[in-house]
């Protein structure tokens, strides 16, 4: 069996001090024989361990003669007396001071919260900022830091250690000397401790952590059923987002048959060999062909993140989802700081399933839309996270995207999202099984031509709206049976009768006021104007005001040459955005609330187009230009860059602008149109569009 410690060399007692040397032997040599050598080492690791691994330092070079000032703010009787009223950072900076002018004598000076020297935000407290330049000067000090992995640490105090330790968790082979007999009776009925089985839930706790869990275990000796024990140390294993998801693959998560097989044999079960290997050479192995990361792609709705959380629910793991929009608007701000402590989060609770939902928000592939600095420095901090894990924690990345081919390819390769599984709306298999399991869970009593009714409803447009019927669609569709049915008190089976009305009554919420539908239909109809003046824009395939998920839209077809983008199609793609915003300033002299995730993507495209394409040539030089945090651009660049994003956004704006000052009729009967059809598809479109000529510019350079 695995690492399997009769009980009898288990240790009978064990104080924290004992275990952080049992648990970091090769860590506490390593910082040891640095600061022998004269080189001031940080150390990142939890605030608990500070003491007991400055301790374990401390006493192997005390024997050597070398002495230690623990500067962590309390007065040091044989240095000079403070001032009153100094306070913590105070002393802590005097005390520096006084090393500097010779005080400290060859000492180690031992600077257990680094903390302290910073702001919230990662930068440096005005008293750092005068004795952070001294320490510099002054080569020949000698330090030892610790800083929590929580904390920011300016790069100006980092630098000022050549050597570092990061310590997470314990290693897989010390677990054997964290436990004591005690505790290995709560833990199984095997008169031994499983070591492995253990492992898998606790390898993120630091050994100091993961004493205070392990005394803490209660329930009887030697149980049948180690589970609620395990389950005690599991809960206190979780931090920050992280939650232990309940959701079963078989149970609650309908259809998708074929996805449901790959996961369970390229994942699940490769872990649950892992889980059985007898040695550790086999588990090794094992572990070498685990994936970092995996990839979920398709359509909104379709169950992506539930898959996620299935999956972890299987594996005992905790899952955070991050939301990748979320994550690039703070990036700016605050630097990698959020995407580190997301993973270290993460690894702490191990075993843990770390979910970016949209993932393409930030690592797209360079080339197309919105690929930009910001994201080029995102990604790379992404790959050095996932490169960082132990091959012996359990910390699985798993990625949201609609379009697999939109992602950054260096986020593909193997080792990192190398597997991907394609969820597509759901087919009438799939869309049985998950109304079954909606018409179970919310007690629907679907009678059978009900059910044949409505998986054939939900293989359609869903009501007003260009979009096929995700599970999502479908489970928001049940409840409103559900509360129909609670509404109007049945108690018979759900019937085709009772399924129109809810429908019908879904599509009367969402009616627009005549007003408002005025300004959606001449929005839209501005979208379209535009876009057959702009020589690249694909043909129109429907537009709708009907919509219940956005007011409404306008749906393109396909361009041919998907994968190539020219300038001019970006460019175009800008103008058509303003074409809604400009069509209601022209109409109304004034813009509604719709028009706002139309300028945001237009700044992304423009964006892309002076930093990947270097359409700002006659400002920076014809290159691309990299806004990252590694190489940052001065500020005059930065400040130039973003004139001319301005300058191309206004020029389409006006394009967009003059297409529909030119076009003013067209825009009116399209809109009146609208408004009385509701939606249009392309056929009807063709009759009252004049047909505008349109060159294809990749074709024409061939
Ligand atoms: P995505 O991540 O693909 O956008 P989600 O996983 O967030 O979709 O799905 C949203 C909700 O829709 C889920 O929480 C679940 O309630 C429902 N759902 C989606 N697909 C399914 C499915 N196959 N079976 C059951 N419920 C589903
Ligand atoms: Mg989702
Ligand atoms: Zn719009």
């Amino acid at each position: 069996m695995s690492l399997l410690v009769p009980e009898d060399q288990l240790p009978v007692e064990l104080t924290p001090f004992a275990a952080v040397e049992a648990a970091y032997p090769a860590e506490i040599a390593r910082i040891t024989e640095a600061l022998r050598s004269g080189l001031p080492t940080l150390v990142e690791c939890e605030k608990e361990l500070t003491p007991y691994l400055y301790k374990a330092v401390r006493d192997r070079l005390k024997k050597e003669g070398r002495s230690f000032l623990y500067l962590d703010g309390r007065p040091i009787p044989e240095l000079p007396p403070l001032q009153p009223g100094m306070g913590l950072v105070g002393t802590i900076v005097f005390y520096l001071r006084e090393a500097v002018r010779g005080v400290a004598n060859e000492r180690v000076l031992v600077l257990p919260h680094l903390d302290l020297l910073t702001t919230s935000v990662g930068g440096l407290t005005s008293e750092a900022r005068e004795v952070i330049p001294l320490l510099y000067e002054n080569p020949e000090l000698v330090f030892l830091g610790f800083k929590d992995p929580s904390f920011p640490l300016p790069k100006v105090i980092e630098n000022l250690f050549p050597r570092q330790e990061h310590l997470l968790g314990v290693p897989r082979d010390r677990l054997r000397f964290l436990v004591t007999q005690r505790e290995s009776r709560k833990l199984s009925n095997a008169r031994a401790l499983k070591g492995y089985q253990l492992y898998k839930h606790v390898s993120g706790v630091n050994a100091v952590r993961l004493r205070r869990l392990l005394s803490t275990l209660t329930g009887e000796d030697y149980p049948s059923d180690p589970r609620p024990a395990e389950r005690q140390l599991r809960q206190a294993t979780l931090v920050g987002q992280l939650t232990l998801p309940d959701i079963d693959l078989e149970k609650d998560v309908g259809g998708y048959a074929k996805v449901k097989e790959r996961l369970s044999k390229e994942i699940l079960d490769v872990l649950a060999l892992k889980d059985a290997a007898a040695d550790e050479a086999t588990m090794k192995n094992i572990e070498g062909l685990i994936p970092r990361g995996m990839i979920f792609w398709g359509p909104p709705g379709t169950g992506k993140t539930l898959f996620a959380k299935a999956m972890a629910t299987s594996l005992g793991a905790a899952v955070t989802v991050v939301s990748g929009p979320e994550l690039k608007s703070k990036w700016v701000g605050e630097s990698e700081e959020n995407l580190r402590q997301v993973f270290t989060r993460a690894r702490q609770a191990a075993p843990a399933i770390i979910v970016f939902d949209e993932l393409d928000s930030f690592a797209t592939a360079r080339g197309t839309y919105q690929g930009s600095g910001v994201e080029h420095s995102m990604v790379n901090q992404l790959l050095t996270e996932m490169d960082g894990f132990r091959k012996d924690e359990l910390v699985f990345v798993v990625g949201t995207t609609n379009f697999v081919e939109s992602l950054d390819p260096a986020l593909l390769r193997p080792g990192r999202f190398e597997f991907h599984l394609h969820i597509p709306y759901p087919n009438a298999e799939d869309r049985r099984a998950i109304i079954g399991i909606y018409d179970r869970k919310l007690a629907l009593n679907l009678a059978p031509r009900g059910l044949e009714w409505l998986v054939k409803k939900t293989g359609e447009f869903v009501e007003g709206t260009g979009s096929l019927y995700s599970g999502d669609h479908i489970q928001a569709l049940c409840r409103a049976i559900a509360r129909l049915r609670l509404r109007e008190k049945l108690t018979t089976p759900t019937d085709v009768e009772d399924i129109e009305r809810t429908i019908a009554g879904m599509v009367d919420r969402m009616k627009l006021t005549p007003k408002e539908e005025r300004v959606v239909a001449t929005h839209e109809a501005g979208h379209a104007v535009v876009s057959l003046f702009c020589p690249t824009s694909a043909p129109i395939e429907r537009m709708s005001i009907q919509g219940d998920f956005t007011a409404g839209y306008v749906r393109h077809a396909e361009r041919t040459h998907q994968r190539v983008m020219t300038i001019g199609q970006l460019l175009d793609d800008v103008c058509v955005l303003f074409g809604g915003r400009e069509a209601e300033q022209l109409f109304f002299d004034d813009v509604s609330w719709g028009y706002g995730n139309d300028l945001s993507r237009a700044t992304d495209i423009a964006r892309a187009l002076v930093e990947d394409y270097g359409l700002a040539g006659e400002v920076v030089g014809m290159r691309r230009v990299e806004v990252s945090s590694e190489d940052p651009v001065s500020e005059v660049t930065k400040a130039a860059l973003d004139r001319a994003i301005a300058e191309i956004l206004e020029a389409q704006r006006k394009r967009a602008r003059d297409i529909l000052t030119a076009n003013k009729a067209l825009v009116t009967s399209l809109r009146d149109l609208l408004i009385e059809k509701k939606v249009l598809d392309a056929s009807a479109l063709a009759s009252l569009l004049p047909a505008v000529p349109k060159k294809d510019p990749v074709a024409s350079e061939r």
